[in-house]
């Protein structure tokens, strides 16, 4: 990171991030184009779930290349002050593998995970809801934090 004093080095600090994180932006490569697509997502030990319908272009592509990067930001404000007008924030940005979770019961727990980052848990999911989503998950390989203003 091009300026220390901003990054985070904490892993716990920046779990906190993607704790009280709304929306992951994910980020994949498709051939040469890049595509990204707002999502919303659990976290466990490391790995991100996103659910999804079963078709539709970022399954095309995390289908034919897993790689992928992905980002997350709280606390933003903007600050103005005199001839200085600035935007602060937390955010972290990572990299990863995806790959498709297919257990029914691993399915139940990452939709749990997702339910739970939005508190809304207890969730009892329709049969045919559980046979209709996909469930990616990222395992986060490399991971920086950085806050600014704060
Ligand atoms: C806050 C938020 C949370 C979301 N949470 C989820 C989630 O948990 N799970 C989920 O599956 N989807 C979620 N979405 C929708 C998601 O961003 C995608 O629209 C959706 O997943 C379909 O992606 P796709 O690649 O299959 O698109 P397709 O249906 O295949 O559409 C392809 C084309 O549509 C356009 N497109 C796709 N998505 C968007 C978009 N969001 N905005 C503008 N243009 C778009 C692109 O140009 C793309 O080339 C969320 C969106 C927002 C804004």
């Amino acid at each position: 990171m091009r300026k220390k004093e901003r990054e985070i080095c904490d892993p716990k600090e920046m779990e906190s991030i993607i704790d009280r994180a709304c929306v992951c932006r994910l980020a994949m490569c498709d051939e040469c184009a890049p595509y990204v697509v707002p999502l919303c997502f659990g976290y466990e030990k490391g790995a991100l779930y996103f659910h999804s319908a079963t078709e539709g272009r970022k399954l095309e592509i995390l289908k034919k290349n897993p790689r992928v990067s992905f980002e997350m930001d709280i606390d933003w404000e903007i600050v103005r002050s005199g001839d200085h007008c600035n935007m602060r924030y937390r955010s972290v940005i990572g990299f990863g593998n995806a790959s498709f979770v297919e257990a029914l019961e691993d399915r139940r727990h990452s939709l749990d995970l997702i339910m739970r980052h939005y508190q809304q848990e207890p969730f009892v999911y329709p049969q045919d809801t559980l046979k209709r989503t996909a469930i990616i998950k990222v395992e986060i390989e490399e991971m920086t934090g950085k806050a600014y203003g704060y």
